[in-house]
């Protein structure tokens, strides 16, 4: 392979990243790409590997750059001894669906908070770098979001969009079970800061912003639990690949900004460079798609439509309550904006992939990966 530069002309050093969570969603694209274009080695932790079995396999180029540990951090003495060996740390286990955070508060927590501690603390005892994975939202809710509907202030950028370094972080009551996730997410940030702070922790923190593609997650029933409620991509992908309308939490009237994940992965590889992303914490995301729930479920299914040659549905979707969908404790972010400013300055990365793109490649993934499957599933079950 050849040489590498960075933003700042010196040659990439080849590094050894143990990376926590490497087999989920980010993780498996982040493996993929380190494996493909960098000449980086990973030590990949995690309980699953299913995501990333195809770098794992024997025999590839890159197959004595890569090391799969199946580890839960939660109790395994081994965690220190690979952080150790390693020159950078990337920590991306935690429980992240917010089907759990109202119903599973206390999983939530630990995962977020608890589980990330000793990841914190053996970097910091051993002088060993951190990028950990927050959130977007830490920010919770929008300023403008307790403004009077028709108050002209909510057009000003002032009152939504989200700053790394100025923006408040607004949750709901204790109550509202939603804002556990991004509570134990805020702590572990503010821990980070302060390891940074009083002694010396070298450390990047990311903020996704609803990143999606292709691997999110799971098909309830098909490679997940019946029962389970994945995040919003994989919720509307099952109802089109099942011919089901989509369903509509309280009116989908919140918004979301997507960004593909290939666009994302770029950033977080730029990050791996600590001269322009140490002490940082970055918003990632892309501010130009963004859409209604409800918008993002009829393009969804104008592109489904496309991708398997179907016509469009006579009902796309349905309404239902958050309490019926998610049940009690349920509340939500109206409206996640990212600045970019900090990003663009300090790494020079900005999204590429249009909305319309990214849902086109991801749906014709989802339909080649999943439609026979989901096609079988139902055949028995209506058979039963
Ligand atoms: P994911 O659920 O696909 O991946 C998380 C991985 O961590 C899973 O493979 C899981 O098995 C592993 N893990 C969890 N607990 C573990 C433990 N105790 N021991 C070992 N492995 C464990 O989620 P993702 O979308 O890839 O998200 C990765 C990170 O990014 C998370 O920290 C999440 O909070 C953050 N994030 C992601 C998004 C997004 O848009 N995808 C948005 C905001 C924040
Ligand atoms: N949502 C929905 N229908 C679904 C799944 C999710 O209307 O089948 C909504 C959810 O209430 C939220 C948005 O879609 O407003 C995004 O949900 P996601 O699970 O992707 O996570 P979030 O962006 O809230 O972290």
């Amino acid at each position: 392979m050849a040489p590498r530069f960075n933003l700042d002309g010196s040659e990439i050093q080849p590094l050894k990243i143990c990376m926590i969570g490497a087999g989920g969603f980010i993780g498996s694209h982040l493996c993929e790409k380190l494996m493909l274009e960098t000449e980086h080695s990973v030590l990949a932790i995690d309980v699953y590997s299913d995501k990333i079995q195809h770098l794992l396999e024997a025999g590839k180029p890159w197959s004595k750059r890569i090391e799969f540990h199946k580890i839960n951090i939660k109790h395994d003495s081994r965690l220190e001894g690979l952080i150790k060996l390693a020159d950078l740390t990337i920590n991306l286990a935690a429980i992240c669906t917010p089907a759990d955070y109202n119903t599973r508060p206390l999983d939530t927590i630990y995962s977020n908070f608890i589980d990330a501690l000793p990841v914190v603390r053996y970097c910091s005892d051993n002088n060993k770098r951190l990028i950990h994975f927050s959130t977007c939202e830490v920010y919770g809710k929008t300023i403008g979001s307790f403004l009077p509907r028709d108050s002209p202030l909510l057009r000003d950028p002032a009152f939504y969009v989200l700053k790394e370094d100025e923006s408040p972080c607004i949750f709901g009551p204790i109550e509202k079970q939603r804002w556990s996730y991004a509570c134990a997410k805020q702590l572990i940030e503010r821990l980070i800061y302060a390891e940074g702070a009083e002694n010396d922790l070298q450390f990047t923190i990311v903020r996704p912003f609803n990143w999606i593609g292709p691997r999110m997650d799971f098909i309830p029933g098909v490679d997940g639990p019946s029962e389970g409620v994945p995040r919003v991509l994989a919720c509307f992908s099952t109802n089109l690949l099942k011919g089901e309308p989509l369903k509509l939490v309280d009116g989908g009237k919140s918004q979301r900004t997507f960004i593909f994940i290939k666009d994302a992965i770029e950033a977080v590889l730029l990050m791996i460079n600590p001269d322009r992303a140490n002490g940082y914490i970055f918003n990632v995301g892309n501010p130009q798609n963004e859409v209604t729930v409800r918008e993002l479920a009829l393009l969804m299914t104008q592109i489904y439509c496309k991708v398997n040659g179907g016509s469009r549905p006579e009902i796309p979707t349905v309404d239902v309550s958050s309490k019926e969908f998610y049940g009690e404790g349920y509340d939500d972010s109206d409206k996640r904006i990212p600045d970019m400013t900090i990003i663009k300055r300090q790494l020079g990365w900005e999204p590429k992939t249009s909305l319309d793109d990214l849902l086109e490649s991801t749906l014709t993934y989802q339909h080649k990966t999943y439609a026979h499957a989901v096609r079988q599933v139902m055949s028995r079950s209506h058979a039963a």
